[in-house]
């Protein structure tokens, strides 16, 4: 008999099987994840049913909304912590619940290229579907909602908060939204509805199909692109690295706003070949105006023995990255530095001059340099739409 005592993966799962010489019987399944399925409601406990997973006639459920496919027994949670199967049915914990809501500068994300200086209401819950041994944030992401101390707000009450205090834009961040997808998609609808932006924070795991219905509601994203080899995700991050690259491309493919981040550790992915590669990636699948944040690395959660990043190996990845032609390249977490600012890649002229997250002054008018009138690709007012750099690439 298989153990469910702690959450397989869907890989593990069929690796249990397969030594075990059993077919695939059990998980016949019952889908759940149209995409025409109305929003999940609350049950008689307040607990809303999760989308994107299947049922098993033996009350397993197989969640399909990230890459790790959890196969969850009756009464265990997935990989994330944040969803339950209860009687062979997957709910979201953390629907309305969250741990974190804050307002800052939308520099902060880091996002760059979307209404330089506005106020951005950001929310996180508890729960991650990565284990990363440098988090910041592991205090809500490596918890489960009963260890976080959380808010109850639904979505119209954030829309109203973020309308109310004159933010523009709402971002899910911190934790890994993901894992909050329910409460993030009706949040990034009505606040569309609303007029304000919507963009999210993400790791980059999530699974193509429901990343796609989420983007119908999302301006912009940014991506955490941890590492380029597949061994730092592996054993750094518990993760994996080709889910993310197949992210971007679908972010990019949708045609929203993205920007990439890429925190440099040293000694764990400070390889300038590496930096070098994943850099031709950037430009050879995703084109050459994407930006890309270079950001300091300070000691964290479980690596707390390495030192913060060299300002020079900063420095050296900026070189590289402008050597493979990548237009838009910052270091973040380093206050002061002149790669916190825009450059216009035409006339050199800086457009957009940053002290770290502060915005001391904008020469972007219309979406263009006001000194040459290059197009910034980005979304630079309250109702534009992003601009398509698509055809700046085929050139
Ligand atoms: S969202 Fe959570 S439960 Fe679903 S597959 Fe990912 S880690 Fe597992």
């Amino acid at each position: 008999m298989i153990s469910f005592r702690e959450p397989l993966t869907r890989k593990e799962f069929l690796k249990k099987l397969g030594l075990l010489g059993l077919g695939l019987g059990g998980l016949t399944v019952i889908s759940n994840c149209s995409s025409e399925r109305p929003a999940p409601s609350p049950d008689a406990e307040g607990l809303r049913e999760a989308r994107w997973y299947e049922q098993s006639p033996r009350q397993t459920v197989w969640c399909q909304l990230c890459f790790r496919e959890c196969i969850i027994a009756e009464g265990k949670r997935g990989f994330c912590r944040a969803r339950e199967n209860r009687g062979g049915k997957l709910y979201t914990l953390v629907y309305g619940k969250p741990c974190a809501v804050q307002i800052d500068p939308i520099e902060l994300e880091p996002m760059y290229h979307l209404l330089p200086g506005h106020g951005n209401l950001g929310l996180a819950t508890a729960g991650c579907n990565f284990r990363c041994k440098f988090c910041h944030n592991w205090h809500i992401s490596q918890r489960s909602v009963e260890e976080t101390r959380n808010q109850d707000l639904s979505p119209q009450e954030i829309v109203a908060m973020a309308v109310e205090r004159g933010c523009k834009s709402i971002s899910s961040t911190m934790n890994e939204p993901t894992v909050f997808y329910e409460y993030m998609y009706d949040i990034n609808k009505l606040a569309q509805e609303t007029g304000l932006r919507t963009l999210f924070h993400t790791n980059g795991s999530l699974r193509p199909e429901p990343l796609l219905e989420l983007l119908r509601f999302v301006d912009a994203v940014t991506v955490d692109l941890k590492a380029f080899t597949p061994q730092f995700y592996e054993q750094v991050s518990e993760s994996e690295l080709e889910p993310v690259l197949e992210t971007l491309q679908n972010i990019k493919r949708a045609g929203k706003h993205l920007e990439i981040v890429n925190l440099v550790i040293p000694t764990l992915n400070d390889d300038l070949d590496d930096v070098r590669r994943m850099c031709v990636w950037i430009r050879e699948n995703l084109g050459d105006q994407v930006p890309l944040h270079f950001t300091r690395f300070f000691p964290a959660y479980k690596l707390t023995s390495l030192p913060p990043t060299p300002v020079e190996t900063l420095e050296a990845a900026v070189g590289i990255a402008d050597e493979e032609g990548l237009q838009y390249v910052y270091i973040g977490n380093l206050p002061g530095h002149e790669h916190n600012s825009t450059f216009c890649p035409r006339c050199g002229e800086r457009v957009i001059h940053r002290i770290h997250f502060e915005v001391v002054s904008s020469d972007v008018e219309d979406g263009k340099c006001r000194f040459c009138g290059h197009e910034i690709p980005g979304i630079w007012g309250d109702s534009e739409k992003a601009i398509s750099d698509e055809e700046d690439e085929q050139t």
